[in-house]
């Protein structure tokens, strides 16, 4: 079981502080989505999720696991950003088999996870190709690839689809959907897109400021905003 507890969790850049504290529980498979404006915390709060920003105060937990001090590739999560930072003298089957590669798993088992998330994201006929040679939705795709190959108990997205052209976003975001169902992996997911938080979330968490302003299903915080701000970004009149 691999749910997300925050309890207290604080944020200081030297004086500042931008994360005040937070609180919340993400439950084991569920796919949360952080939306907010621009600057109010959500990337900050994912990599301290991801360990890649160290925690100020408070506690962090992954499994019912303290991982607050821990390493990042000791976590059992992976993380998906917005640029796709792929090696561009390697193949797509590379790039997603280096993480792995890198931490010394057999060739076999490499070959196996990457034919699995090539199955999975649709990526067999490009195997063999460099970066270079894929459309921005492909590398997108090898991205979430090299996440999946890890095997991670929670992925963490980054805004990874605002890179893409409307009509490609709308393709890819049915692809997510589709890759929590079936693999049922914790998904953390960051966006400033209304319509993607509405369809791929069981539970939006609305930041403001550093805080959390509310946290619901798509549904409660539609019908049910606690004050104008929510019903700002949901899009309900109120
Ligand atoms: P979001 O992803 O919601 O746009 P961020 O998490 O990137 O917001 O930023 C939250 C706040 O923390 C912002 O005020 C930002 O300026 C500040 N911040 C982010 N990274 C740093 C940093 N490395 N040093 C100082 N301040 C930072
Ligand atoms: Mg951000």
């Amino acid at each position: 079981m691999s749910g997300v507890t925050l309890t207290k969790a604080v944020k200081k850049y030297g004086d500042l502080e931008v994360i005040h504290g937070v609180d919340l529980q993400i439950e084991h498979g569920e796919f949360c989505v952080f939306v907010g404006p621009s600057g109010c915390g959500k990337s900050t709060l994912l990599r301290m999720i991801a360990g890649l920003e160290e925690t100020t105060d408070g506690r962090i937990e992954i499994g019912g696991r303290d991982v607050t001090k821990t390493d990042p590739a000791e976590r059992g999560v992976a993380m998906v950003f917005q640029t796709y930072a792929l090696y561009p003298h390697m193949t797509v089957e590379e790039n997603m088999g280096f993480g792995l590669k890198m931490n010394g798993h057999p060739k076999a088992e490499i070959q196996s996870k990457v034919a699995e998330a090539s199955r999975i994201l649709k990526l067999d006929p490009y195997l063999k190709r460099k970066p270079k040679a894929l459309s921005g939705g492909q590398r997108q795709r090898v991205a979430i690839g090299r996440a999946i190959v890890r095997g991670p108990e929670v992925f963490l997205f980054d805004e990874p689809l605002s890179n893409l052209d409307a009509e490609l976003r709308v393709d890819m975001r049915v692809e997510i959907a589709r890759l929590h169902k079936d693999i049922g992996a914790t998904m953390i997911y960051v966006t400033h897109d209304q319509v993607e938080a509405m369809t791929l979330a069981d539970k939006i968490v609305v930041l403001r400021g550093g805080n959390i302003e509310q946290v619901g299903s798509p549904m409660q915080l539609y019908s049910d905003p606690d004050n104008r701000f929510v019903a700002g970004f949901i899009g309900s009149p109120s």
